[in-house]
Formats: structure tokens, C-alpha cells, sequence
């Protein structure tokens, strides 16, 4: 699967949209990644979750690791594709761990999936609870880095799309230059 291929998807699952946004972190922005809009689709996230398993079947994995909550559907399915077992992290007083009984013996050969990288918070926990269990981070697949290779694991990476999405503080966006109704996610309608 190409970069373009995985684009058209993103964009058929509504997860990547285009027009003029405000970001969390108050700058704008003309794309916009609704990354829950990933795992609606099973015919749109199948194809990638087979992709990210194809780009690791030489790494000798044995458990697919994910966090809560879109990264138990992804390790799942990967784990399918590869014929191993999965682990799902969540969060116990603030840290992420493996609950309800899950184990990782010492020395398992862990591949650690996620669906959106932005700056690598969630990863990052789940390789802690990997080198935690004495497990082997033998991987890290994402279906969407948008980090601008900003982060590095170490390790194996993949990505089934790479993107890099531009903002702009509020004073020097373009959009706004050329009256774009902007648009806040999560929010219903134009807020301006
Ligand atoms: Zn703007």
C-alpha cells in the first residue's frame, strides 16, 4: 500500500478532513485528523491493519501491544494478521499498565501499535510496559505518523501513512486571509 493509497482511505474513512480548522492548541489549520473516524469502518481500517501486520512479518513477533482505547481494535486485528497473541494497555493511577490478569513474559518478542503518532506519548508508555515485563520491543506500527519524524523508538518503525499537516497562528493563516468559514473539531458547524 503506497502513501497515496493510504491518503485516499484516511480521507474515505472521514478521518482526515480538509477545510479550515482551530487545533486544540489554538492555531488553525487546513487539514484536520479525526482519528476515531479510523475505526468506524472495518473495510477501511481492514486493509491498513493488514498492511501494518505485512510491513512486521519478518520481525518474528509474538504479541501485538496497543493502549486503550482505539489501540485495542488495532493490536487486535494486526495480532489476526500475524497469528500471535495481543496485550492491551490502560491506565492505572495515571500510568499505563496490563490489567486484568494480562501477562508478557520476560524476553517476548512485542510489537507496540498505535493509530495516531503525533508526539509519541502513548507509545513511549507502551515500550515502558514492554522493557517493564522484560518483553523485547521488536517494533512500533502506526497507521498515521504526523510527527514529522520528529520522534524515534529505536526500533523497527512503520507507518502506513505519513502525513505532515501545516498550521498557522490565527494572524498569519492563509485561510483566514481568504475567509474560510473556520471550523472547530468536536464542535458542531462554523464558529466563524
Ligand atoms: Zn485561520
Amino acid at each position: 500500500m503506497t502513501n497515496e493509497e493510504a491518503l485516499a482511505l484516511f480521507e474515505r474513512a472521514g478521518a482526515l478532513l480538509n477545510g479550515h480548522f482551530r487545533l486544540s492548541s489554538g492555531l488553525h489549520s487546513g487539514q484536520y485528523l479525526e482519528k476515531f473516524r479510523l475505526m468506524q469502518d472495518p473495510r477501511l481500517a481492514e486493509p491498513m491493519c493488514a498492511e501494518l501486520a505485512r510491513r512486521f512479518s519478518r520481525d518474528n513477533i509474538e504479541v501485538v501491544l496497543g493502549p486503550t482505547t482505539a489501540g485495542i481494535i488495532l493490536a487486535y486485528n494486526v495480532a489476526r494478521h500475524l497469528g500471535v497473541e495481543a496485550r492491551y494497555a490502560e491506565r492505572e493511577e495515571g500510568a499505563m499498565t496490563l490489567r486484568r490478569g494480562q501477562t508478557l513474559p520476560a524476553g517476548t518478542r512485542t510489537l507496540v501499535v498505535d493509530d495516531i503518532l503525533t508526539t509519541g506519548g502513548a507509545v513511549r508508555e507502551c515500550v515502558e510496559v514492554v522493557c517493564g515485563h522484560d518483553a523485547v520491543l521488536a517494533g512500533v506500527g502506526v497507521l498515521g505518523d504526523r510527527s514529522g519524524g520528529a520522534v524515534d523508538f529505536g526500533t523497527h518503525f512503520e507507518a502506513v501513512l505519513t502525513v505532515s499537516i501545516e498550521s498557522f497562528p490565527p494572524e498569519s493563516c492563509p485561510l483566514c486571509a481568504q475567509g474560510v468559514p473556520l471550523y472547530q473539531p468536536g464542535t458542531k458547524g462554523i464558529i466563524r
